[in-house]
């Protein structure tokens, strides 16, 4: 069983955020310097969360998409899938103002905060495993410094393993479905849902009132009235 991942403080305090030039993995890397070549102009570095520290629920996606997150340097912000996460976020109160898909546009977040498993765009939008294994220090630092964390909700079976191994559970002690909430050993909750995807979307995996009855059973855990 995992050491309870909130009582290990980051050293020196805080979360501990990847450098704009990181270097661990040495794809990514690569694929950064191309898109930068590219595009000058877009964010081209590993993004940073959003939202306060001090919120009670952490939304963990995958990883930025190229033109989306990467583009932008907001998670979830420039492609289709940051529509139905931002949408559902606004519906329920947990963000405030007006998605309009651009990091000036004014949302600000309400007790979530938002952070992807791999910090880097990936090419073909596919994560290697020993890429999520060098980001998981990120993601643990996260954990370890949002003090009021009860719930996580991860979006799709990557992020949700990405949890759990920042958590120190091995993967099949939990498994990923859609819907369910797991109580980890530490007390810490961690929602499933599929990832907001454009592909999920479109096929219809994941509609939009499945997602937001995901939201509404986190809000609800959380003891929030929704
Ligand atoms: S994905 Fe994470 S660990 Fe890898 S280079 Fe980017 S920030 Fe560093």
């Amino acid at each position: 069983m995992g050491s309870d991942v909130r009582d290990a403080s980051p050293p020196g305090g805080g979360i501990e955020a990847p450098p704009r030039d990181c270097s661990l993995c040495p794809r990514l890397v690569e694929y950064r310097a191309a898109n930068r070549a590219a595009n000058p102009g877009w964010f081209n570095a590993p993004v940073p969360s959003f939202g306060p520290t001090g919120a009670p629920m952490l939304v963990v996606g995958m990883a930025p998409g190229v033109k989306g997150a990467n583009r932008t340097g907001r998670p979830f912000t420039g492609d289709h899938a940051g529509i139905l996460l931002y949408q559902t976020l606004l519906r329920f109160d947990l963000a405030s103002g007006e998605y309009r898909a651009e990091p000036d546009d004014g949302v600000a977040l309400r007790d979530v905060r938002i952070v992807n498993a791999v910090r880097c765009v990936p090419p073909a939008n596919l994560p290697e495993p020993a890429e999520v294994t060098a980001c998981n220090r990120f993601l643990r630092s996260e954990l370890q410094g949002m003090p009021n964390l009860r719930l996580v909700l991860a979006l799709g079976v990557l992020a949700h393993a990405a949890v759990l191994k920042a958590c120190g559970i091995p993967p099949a002690r939990v498994r990923f479905s859609h819907g369910a909430v797991h109580t980890l050993p530490d007390g810490l909750l961690l929602a499933d849902s599929y990832h907001v995807s454009r592909y999920n979307t479109n096929t219809r995996r994941l509609t939009e009132p499945m997602f937001e009855a995901v939201v509404q059973d986190a809000i609800h855990r959380l003891g929030w009235p929704a």
